[in-house]
C-alpha cells in the first residue's frame, strides 16, 4: 500500500534558493504548457498530449537557459501534473485548470533519486535538506514533493510503499451513516453530533485586522509582502487546525466501524450557494471524506458514498414516507404519517444514510465494498429502499 508521510523541512538559504527558482520554473513551464494546449486546442480543436508537452523542454531549455537550473525530472513532473488536471477535469471531479500564481501554495515532485535517512532527505542538485521526521516511514521511498506554504515554510509529502496488499474490504459489523450538518460538523446514525469547530470565527478577527494592514500598504513594497506573509500566517494556522480535527474524528469513526456511510455532497456545487458557502468551505466535508475512505480502505472496512440526490432529510427513517419540502431551518419535524414527534433532521438523515448505504451493499450495486462511487438512478432507488427495508424488518 501507498502510504504519504508530510514532514517539515528546513533548506539552508542555498537550498531554500534553488528551491525557490525551481518553483519559479515549475510554475512557468505549467502555465506556458496550458496556455499552449488552450491555443492549440482552440486552432485545431485538439490538445495537447503528455509526451507533446514533454518533447516542448529541450527547445524551451535552449531558448531560457534558466530552465536548466531546477532538477531536470521536476519538470517532466510538471507535463503529467497537467495532463492529470485535464483528466480530473474531464472526468468531472474538477474545474477546467487555473494558471498558477506565484503566492499561492507551490511545489515540485521529485519522482526518482530520492532518499530519506535520519535527519535528512537527498534531493537531485539539492542534496542533503534538513528534516524533522516526526513519524518514522515504513517501506521503500517512492517520490517526494516538496511544497512552499504562502507564509515560506517548507515541507516534504514522502510517498511509500510497505509492499503490503490493500486488505479486501469486509462489511461484516457495525455501519454508521454520518451527514453533513451545519450547526454540527458531523451527525452520526448513532445520534452523535461532533461539534463544528468554529476556527475560523476564532481567527476572524485576527485575519481581519491582519488583511486590514496589508492593504494600507503599498504594492509591490517590502512591507506590503510582510504583511501578505502574515495574512498567510493566520490561514495557514487556521487550515492545520482544521485537518487536524478532521484526521482524529475520522480516525475514531473508523475505529469504531467496519462500514462507513457518507452522503457525496458535490462540495464543489454547493459553495456556489453564498448562503451555505462559508460554513460548507469552512468545514472540509470533501477533504473529511478522503480522510474516510482512505483510513477505512487501509484497515479493510467499507467506505460508500450515497448520491446527494437520495431524499435524506425529507424522508421519515420511521415509515419512509417522504415529506414534499423541508426548509433549512426547520431543524425539529413530525412525520404525518406515522405521526412521530419531534424528529431530529440531522440524525434522522444520518439514519437514511446509513440505510442507504446498506441497502446498496445488500443489493449488491457495489462491486467492491470499498470507495465505489455509487449513482442510484432517480426515482428508483427509494423504492427500492424501502423493500429491503421491510424485508431486513422481518428478519
Ligand atoms: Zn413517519
Amino acid at each position: 500500500m501507498l502510504k504519504a508521510y508530510k514532514y517539515r523541512v528546513y533548506p539552508t538559504e542555498a537550498q531554500k534558493d534553488l528551491l525557490i527558482r525551481s518553483f519559479g520554473c515549475a510554475r512557468w513551464f505549467y502555465n506556458y504548457a496550458l496556455n499552449l494546449t488552450n491555443q492549440t486546442y482552440q486552432d485545431t480543436g485538439k490538445g495537447l498530449s503528455r509526451n507533446d508537452i514533454i518533447n516542448l523542454l529541450p527547445s524551451l531549455k535552449k531558448e531560457y537557459e534558466w530552465l536548466t537550473e531546477p532538477p531536470s525530472q521536476t519538470l517532466q513532473q510538471v507535463a503529467l501534473d497537467l495532463s492529470s488536471a485535464f483528466l480530473n477535469f474531464f472526468e468531472g471531479r474538477t474545474k477546467y485548470p487555473n494558471f498558477k500564481k506565484k503566492h499561492r501554495k507551490q511545489s515540485i515532485r521529485f519522482p526518482q533519486g530520492v532518499k530519506l535517512d535520519g535527519e535528512y532527505v537527498t534531493l537531485p542538485k539539492l542534496k542533503k535538506v534538513y528534516c524533522k521526521v516526526s513519524r518514522p516511514p515504513q517501506g521503500t521511498l517512492k517520490s517526494v514533493t516538496v511544497s512552499m506554504t504562502p507564509s515560506g515554510q517548507f515541507y516534504v509529502s514522502c510517498l511509500y510503499d510497505d509492499e503490503t496488499e490493500k486488505p479486501k474490504p469486509n462489511s461484516q459489523g457495525k455501519a454508521v451513516g454520518i451527514d453533513c450538518g451545519l450547526t454540527h460538523f458531523a451527525i452520526t446514525s448513532d445520534g452523535t453530533k461532533h461539534g463544528n469547530p468554529k476556527y475560523y470565527r476564532k481567527y476572524e478577527e485576527k485575519l481581519a485586522s491582519k488583511q486590514k494592514q496589508l492593504s494600507r500598504k503599498q504594492k509591490g513594497s517590502s512591507n506590503r509582502n510582510k504583511a501578505r506573509v502574515k495574512v498567510a500566517q493566520v490561514h495557514e494556522k487556521i487550515a492545520r487546525c482544521r485537518e487536524d480535527f478532521l484526521h482524529k474524528l475520522s480516525r475514531s469513526l473508523v475505529d469504531e466501524n467496519q462500514v462507513i456511510v457518507v452522503e457525496n455532497l458535490a462540495v464543489r456545487n454547493m459553495v456556489k450557494n453564498q448562503k451555505l458557502a462559508k460554513s460548507i468551505s469552512e468545514a472540509g466535508w470533501g477533504m473529511f471524506c478522503t480522510m474516510l475512505k482512505y483510513k477505512a480502505e487501509w484497515e479493510g472496512k467499507a467506505y460508500i458514498e450515497v448520491d446527494r440526490f437520495f431524499p435524506s432529510s425529507k424522508t421519515c427513517n420511521v415509515c419512509l414516507n417522504q415529506v414534499d419540502s423541508l426548509p433549512l431551518d426547520i431543524r425539529f419535524w413530525d412525520c404525518p404519517k406515522c405521526l412521530t414527534k419531534n424528529i431530529d433532521r440531522d440524525i434522522n438523515a444520518a439514519k437514511n444514510i446509513k440505510d442507504e448505504g446498506l441497502r446498496l451493499l445488500a443489493g449488491g450495486h457495489l462491486a467492491t465494498a470499498s470507495g465505489v462511487r455509487v449513482r442510484p438512478s432517480k426515482g428508483t432507488a427509494f423504492a427500492r429502499h424501502r423493500s429491503v427495508k421491510e424485508e431486513s424488518t422481518r428478519l
